[in-house]
Order: C-alpha cells, then sequence, then structure tokens
C-alpha cells in the first residue's frame, strides 16, 4: 500500500510554515494591514512599517491573507517556509 503524506500546512508548534515578507521599497506605509492584523503589522510613529512576526501562529492566517488581498501596493507576499 502506498502512503503519501500531505504536507503540513503548519508546524508542529502551531506556527505558519510561510513567512511574512514585505516589499519595503513598494510599501506605502498606509497601516491597512496593521488594520487587519496587528499582531503582525505595526507602523510606527518614525513612517515605517515593522513586522512583528514573520512566523505568525495559524490562527492569524485567514487575516493575513486579507492583507496580501488588501495592501494597495501589493506589498506583502506569503513566501512557504519549507
Ligand atoms: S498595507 Fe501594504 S502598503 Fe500599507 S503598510 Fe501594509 S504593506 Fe505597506
Amino acid at each position: 500500500m502506498l502512503l503519501v503524506r500531505r504536507p503540513r500546512r503548519h508546524g508542529l508548534d502551531g506556527r505558519l510554515r510561510v513567512k511574512v515578507v514585505v516589499d519595503f521599497d513598494v510599501c506605502a506605509s498606509n497601516a491597512v494591514c496593521m488594520g487587519i492584523v496587528p499582531e503582525v503589522f505595526e507602523v510606527r510613529d518614525d513612517g515605517f512599517l515593522y513586522v512583528l512576526d514573520e512566523h505568525p501562529p495559524e490562527a492569524l492566517r485567514d487575516r493575513l491573507r486579507e492583507a496580501v488581498r488588501s495592501c494597495p501596493t501589493g506589498a506583502i507576499t506569503l513566501v512557504d517556509d519549507d
């Protein structure tokens, strides 16, 4: 019998197996992403966006995807981190 292992979408620690990557060259620091996932994105008083957690917990998956879709400059990508 052939067993096929499905790849896990998150690690054993409950963290997503993707990395949050922001292209700071195109980020407009408008804080749209911060409004959706403040646990991960923060625009500070210096006007720059900071990624607080590059490997967020699984529970944030849907909101992260929404942030990717909602970013007006397309600056956010979720990169496979296998
Ligand atoms: S939504 Fe996009 S452009 Fe706006 S702060 Fe976040 S990454 Fe930058």
